[in-house]
């Protein structure tokens, strides 16, 4: 994947902006068309540790459509260990596409019910082997941010004022945080639905726990974690239509939903230069029926 990192490139929007602030998208979904951007981003220093302690396989959590467990697949194959991924809800007669994918890189999938998925530590010590290195559901953790902070350098991101992402588990803003010059300021459009616990999540992952250069909107969920409404798929095909930079309906359509509503209520003072990240996730889209979304 390292050399698929010359892909990525910056996109500025045309006819986005309402007054005259540029907008620019880091378009980190040109880095694979299954494997999301972030995600590869955060597991990085995650395999290179199991890697450095001598583990073998790889072990992580996630749903059936699940950006994180694919991406995870597909990493730990081409670190050349094995992944085992512990799947939210009983097996279904056919698998997702992305499970499917998931399997194709080679991961041992482990079907869980809801109930019981919900305590991840019971289903660690049950599932424990001395060849396993867990990662947590989404890749959260210090070593998840190390590797998203990396997202900053792969193009030259020093001249933004602003920098707008999605946050799940905030992992990746996290790392964007860190990786900042100090007149940068990071914008996090949460995609969970009173998710109170997100900044704390976030701060926990700083080098400067005081910092004070990050945002948390909360307003920008559409009824909370993969809900959509017509008002989100007119937006993503808008946007389309103008910008022919396809969104994901779990995380880059809220964000950049939210920007341009930030822009619209003047958020952003005068002479501010925006970069958003499009962390991919596009695979998630095969969730919806044929035909629903126009790319
Ligand atoms: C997982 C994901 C995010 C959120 O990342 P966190 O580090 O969990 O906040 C954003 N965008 C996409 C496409 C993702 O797959």
């Amino acid at each position: 994947m390292t050399e698929s990192l010359q892909n990525i490139k910056i996109q500025r929007l045309v006819n986005f902006s309402p007054g005259d602030i540029p907008v620019d998208v880091l378009r980190l979904d040109l880095l694979h068309p299954i494997v999301s951007g972030n995600k590869w981003f955060k597991l990085r220093y995650h395999l290179e540790e199991a890697i450095a302690t001598g583990k073998t396989t790889v072990a992580t959590f996630g749903g059936a459509w699940s950006n994180h467990i694919v991406a995870t697949a597909f990493a730990a194959a081409e670190a050349g260990l094995g992944s085992v991924g512990l799947i939210r809800g009983d097996q279904t007669a056919s698998l997702s596409p992305t499970l499917q994918d998931a399997r194709n890189y080679g991961m041992e999938l482990v079907f869980v019910d809801r109930e019981a998925y919900r305590d991840k530590e019971a289903l660690k010590r049950a599932r424990n082997q001395p060849e396993m290195y867990w990662i947590m559901e989404g890749g959260y953790g210090p070593l998840g941010a190390k590797g998203a902070g990396e997202i900053l350098g792969t193009v030259d991101t020093s001249a933004y004022t602003h920098i707008l992402c999605a946050a799940g588990t905030g992992t990746m803003m996290a790392g964007l945080i860190n990786a900042s010059g100090s007149g940068q300021t990071i914008e996090g459009i949460s995609v969970l639905k009173n998710n109170l616990d997100l900044e704390n999540d976030i701060t926990l992952l700083l080098n400067d726990p005081g910092s004070s250069r990050f945002h948390l909107h909360h307003s920008y969920h559409f009824g909370g974690y993969a809900k959509q409404t017509a008002l989100l798929f007119d937006f993503m095909k808008g946007f389309w239509a103008t910008q022919l930079i396809p969104t994901d309906l779990v995380y880059t359509s809220k964000l950049l939903f939210g920007t341009k509503d930030l822009l619209l209520n003047n958020y952003f003072p005068a002479g501010s230069r925006l970069l958003v990240i499009h962390s991919g996730g596009l695979q998630g889209n095969r969730s919806l029926p044929t035909g629903k979304l126009p790319f």
